[in-house]
């Protein structure tokens, strides 16, 4: 007997009724015991806004029926119960989707598992924390409270259309810059590196003028423009930067006085429709008295100033920017976890970032 875990999905007639059906019918058929069943969940339709809102749930099957066979009996019941097969993610009576089947990775023409989007849809990671929360994705290697975790309650589509920007973002000392370098040779992909040591103004203002400061910080977000410009940015290509745009606002509101943050607060304002998101981001974290400790080794001259107050106070930022983040994906990294000389943890975040990103060659990107 393998087990097995089933999507369902209806937002078409007595929604209730047909999730009902679909398990019922499931039940009946004879290689097939229904174990246990999630909540409903009700959710907003992934791509076409104005159709009806959608139950889910998950339910967690044992089988013998083989992987094919058991997708056969999916669609045998989706059909029984009124399912027609318009364009794609069109409403619908009854979906349902083979999740995980065992730790089985399948990759076939008709058939793909785990489902191919199921670690960005939180309305699947949720129903499948309730069953079992410590079942791993055999792909990605992390339980499903991990994977609901980093989606933060929302449901993600991906698009390799746009340009695949990852995100390391952390308090200073963290160790972005090393990961990214690590990361982007792994890779293979582009290093978008923060230009920290071209900023006329930063030495200056760290040694003490404050009056600077705003200059300072439209020098960064002027760079960061350039280089996040969606003009500039290859379509499906990723792309790895060590830090994120968002933390200009950050670093603004700690350094600037209330004048001039809302001056920049309006430049920043415009200049953020001409930035790509990033459809991943990997956040470090270490205690502040750790990165400063960094800061101290690392030893560039003019961040020797900074005091373990002003750490505390990005940190805090930081936290708070992605306990509300709704843009993508958080991957949430202890520094002290993530031992850059062992080549296998970064091998493994490696391929969890080719899994969760959108290459226009590789759209099903199994990484073995
Ligand atoms: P999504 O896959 O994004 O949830 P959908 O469920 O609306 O979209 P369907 O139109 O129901 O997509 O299915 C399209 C095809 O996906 C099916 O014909 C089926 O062969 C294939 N498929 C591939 N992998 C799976 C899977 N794990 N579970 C169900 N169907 C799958
Ligand atoms: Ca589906
Ligand atoms: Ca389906």
């Amino acid at each position: 007997m393998i087990t097995a875990y089933i999507g369902l999905g209806s937002n078409l007639g007595n929604r209730q009724d047909n999730i009902n059906n679909a398990l019922r019918m499931l039940a009946e058929v004879q290689d097939i015991e229904v174990v246990h069943v999630s909540e409903l969940i009700e959710t907003a339709p992934l791509a076409q806004a104005d159709q009806p809102k959608y139950l889910n749930a998950v339910a967690e099957l044992k089988t013998t029926l083989s992987p094919d066979d058991l997708l056969k009996t999916l669609v045998n019941i989706e059909t029984m119960l009124g399912r027609m097969r318009l364009e794609k993610w069109s409403s619908r009576t009854i979906d349902l989707d083979i999740l995980l089947y065992g730790s089985e990775v399948i990759d076939s023409p008709h058939l793909t598992i785990p489902h191919p989007q199921m670690h960005l849809r939180s309305f699947v990671l949720d129903g499948l924390c309730q069953l079992n929360g410590d079942v791993l994705h055999p792909v990605i290697k992390e339980s499903a409270n991990e994977l609901a975790r980093r989606l933060n309650g929302c449901d993600f589509v991906r698009n390799h259309d746009l340009p695949q920007v990852v995100s390391i973002a952390g308090v200073i000392g963290v160790g972005k810059t090393t990961l990214a370098k690590k990361l982007s040779s792994r890779l293979g992909c582009q290093m978008l590196p923060e230009p920290y040591d071209t900023n006329p103004f930063m030495p200056e203002v760290y040694a003490g003028k404050k009056e600077l400061a705003l200059d300072s910080q439209l020098y960064f977000l002027t760079a960061r423009v350039e280089q996040l410009n969606h003009n500039l940015l290859g379509k499906g290509r990723i792309y790895i930067s060590d830090y994120i745009f968002d933390k200009e606002l950050i670093y603004s509101r700690q350094t600037l006085t209330p004048e001039q943050l809302t001056l920049y607060d309006k430049i920043y304002q415009s200049s953020n429709s001409k930035v790509t998101a990033p459809v991943l981001v990997i956040y470090l974290i270490d205690s502040p008295k750790n990165c400063l400790e960094r800061i101290h080794k690392r030893n560039r001259p003019y961040e020797q100033k900074i005091e373990l107050q002003f750490l505390k106070n990005l940190d805090a930022e930081y936290r708070q920017l992605f306990a509300n983040w709704k843009i993508c994906p958080v991957i949430r990294k202890q520094t002290s976890e993530l031992d850059y000389t062992k080549d296998d943890n970064i091998e493994h975040l490696a391929n969890q970032i080719k899994y969760y990103v959108m290459i226009e060659d590789n759209k099903n990107v199994l990484v073995k």
